[in-house]
C-alpha cells in the first residue's frame, strides 16, 4: 500500500487535558478511512490534530512531509481540506462566495472557475442558490456547501467530521454516493469520522476503532463490521 498520511504516537491536549495517547494509524492513499467510536472517544480531536487546531505532538508525515507544528493555513496549502463538524459554512457569505474563499490559498484563476462549474454539476442544488447566503439554506444544503467548499481546494485529503449529522436519509445517501464519487473519480483520499457506522463502513476501505484516546482496532472495512463486539456497539446487531 502507497501511505499518504503516516501518524505515529499522536498526542493532543486541551489545556491540561490529555485527550489522544499516542495514536498510530495510515491513511491509503485515494483510499477512504473510517475513524469509529464512542462519543467523547477522541474523533473530532484527531481530525483538528492533524490540522494543526489543538496543541499535538507525535510524528505526522502527509506525502513525507511533516505535518504537526504547521499552523491551519500551512496544513491546508498541503491539500488538507478539513470539513468541520457542524458545517463552517460563512453563513452571511453567498454560496458562491463561499466556494471562492475554499480557493482562497490557489492562484490559477481559470482552473478556479472550471471548479466552480464542477462543484455546480456536481450539486445542482447550490447552483440554483448561488447568490443566497449560506446562513439561509437547509441543513443539508449547508452541507453541501461545506463539501464542495473543501474540493474548491483541490484536496489531497479530505476529514469529514460527521457528514451525515442532523440530515434526512435521502440527503445522507446522496451526499455518500457524492463522496464515492469524489474518491473514484478525483482521487481525493478521505478520513470520515462518523456516529452512524453502517454508513462509514460501507463508504470506508479501511477503519479505525478509538476508544478513550488510543486506537483499538484496525483493519479493512469489511472485516471490522463482522467483529462482534463492533457490531454490539456501534452497529446494534
Ligand atoms: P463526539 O462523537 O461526541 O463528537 P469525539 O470522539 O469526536 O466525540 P472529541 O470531541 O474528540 O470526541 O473529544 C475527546 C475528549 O476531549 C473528550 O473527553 C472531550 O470532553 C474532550 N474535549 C473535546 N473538546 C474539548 C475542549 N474544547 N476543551 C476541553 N476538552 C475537550
Amino acid at each position: 500500500m502507497t501511505a499518504l498520511l503516516e501518524v505515529r504516537g499522536l498526542k493532543a491536549y486541551y489545556g491540561p487535558v490529555q485527550a489522544l495517547h499516542g495514536l498510530d494509524f495510515t491513511l491509503r492513499e485515494g483510499g477512504i478511512t473510517a475513524l469509529l467510536g464512542a462519543n467523547g472517544a477522541g474523533k473530532t480531536t484527531t481530525l483538528r490534530a492533524l490540522c494543526g487546531m489543538v496543541r499535538a505532538t507525535g510524528e505526522v508525515t502527509l506525502g513525507g512531509e511533516l505535518v504537526i507544528g504547521r499552523s491551519t493555513e500551512d496544513v491546508c496549502r498541503m491539500g488538507v481540506a478539513h470539513v468541520p463538524q457542524g458545517r463552517g459554512t460563512f453563513g452571511r457569505f453567498t454560496v458562491e462566495e463561499n466556494l471562492q474563499l475554499g480557493a482562497m490559498t490557489r492562484r490559477d484563476h481559470a482552473a478556479i472557475r472550471d471548479d466552480m462549474e464542477r462543484m455546480y454539476a456536481t450539486f445542482p442544488i447550490l447552483k440554483a442558490r448561488r447568490m443566497q447566503q449560506a446562513g439561509a439554506l437547509s441543513g443539508g444544503e449547508q452541507q453541501m456547501l461545506a463539501v464542495a467548499r473543501a474540493l474548491m481546494l483541490r484536496p489531497r485529503l479530505m476529514l469529514l467530521d460527521e457528514p451525515s449529522f442532523g440530515l434526512a436519509p435521502l440527503i445522507v445517501r446522496e451526499l455518500f454516493d457524492i463522496f464515492a464519487a469524489v474518491n473514484r473519480d478525483q482521487g481525493v483520499s478521505m478520513l470520515i469520522v462518523e456516529q452512524n457506522a453502517e454508513l462509514a463502513l460501507d463508504l470506508a476501505g479501511d477503519a479505525y476503532l478509538i476508544e478513550t484516546g488510543s486506537i483499538v482496532m484496525a483493519g479493512e472495512a469489511a472485516a471490522i463490521r463482522q467483529d462482534e463486539g463492533v457490531r454490539k456497539a456501534y452497529l446494534g446487531y
